[in-house]
């Protein structure tokens, strides 16, 4: 009997990563998730990866601390800037410096040290083209780097980055997840949801997402919080 080959998937408790990790068990993958606790202002996301990589059933749940509010720059790793609530022009003040080259580095050390091969991440160019580190040709250059930096890419173990998101829209990732069974309610994408998992309902995460359950013709189980009288 072969031994189920190993993938480290990159969780965030969000709704596209979420159907990542749904599509790599189905594609029977033993799934080792990854979640980092970045100093992201959004804490009640690592309770959501915690819960959905449970729920789905991965191998092992690893969370990794690292302290990117720190270096800050972000609206979502410094307090001092607010998260948005109205779209904006070019690269979003919520992107967050290097941080999928950060998460995805320490991915592959980990998929080195499991003897996995395989990397998933949910980025997507349709949605988020303002995020350089979201597009096609930075995954390739990402992948390429990899296999030169590896000892199991230099002994000839090709490791390989998917993003099964990639062209896909929100509603077609909301559809095919629902296919799968995912239930999206245990998933938080909103860039300031509360401890208890409420999201804001006004952020460029939220609006997306309920786009996304409109397009997909889903009922959308998202928690919001309560506003006073003329606010969602
Ligand atoms: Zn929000």
């Amino acid at each position: 009997m072969t031994e189920q080959k190993r993938a480290v998937i990159l969780v965030s408790g969000g709704l596209d990563s979420t159907t990542v990790l749904a599509m790599a068990l189905s594609q029977g993958y033993a799934c080792y998730t990854l979640s980092f606790d970045y100093g992201q202002r959004h804490r009640g996301e690592l309770l959501a990866a915690e819960r959905v990589s449970v729920a789905l059933g991965d191998v092992e749940h690893k969370v990794v601390k690292l302290n990117l509010d720190s270096i800050g720059g972000s609206a979502l790793t410094d307090l001092s800037i607010a998260v948005p609530e109205e779209e904006t022009q070019g690269i979003p003040i919520t992107y967050v410096p290097a941080r999928n080259t950060i998460f995805l580095s320490i991915a592959l050390g980990w998929a080195e040290v499991l003897g996995a091969h395989d990397i998933f991440i949910g980025v997507n160019a349709v949605d988020y083209s303002g995020y350089p580190d979201c597009r096609p040709e930075y995954i390739a250059a990402f992948e390429r780097m990899a296999n030169l930096a590896t000892k199991a890419g230099v002994e000839g173990q090709k490791i390989t980055v998917h993003t099964p998101l990639m062209n896909l829209t929100k509603g077609e990732i909301i559809r095919a997840g629902a296919a799968l069974g995912v239930d999206y309610a245990l998933t938080v994408s909103c860039y300031q949801v509360t401890e208890d998992g409420l999201a804001c309902g006004k952020c460029d995460s939220c609006r997306l997402r309920r786009q996304g359950f409109i397009d997909a013709g889903l009922e959308d189980p998202t928690r919001y919080r309560r506003y006073p009288a003329g606010g969602l």
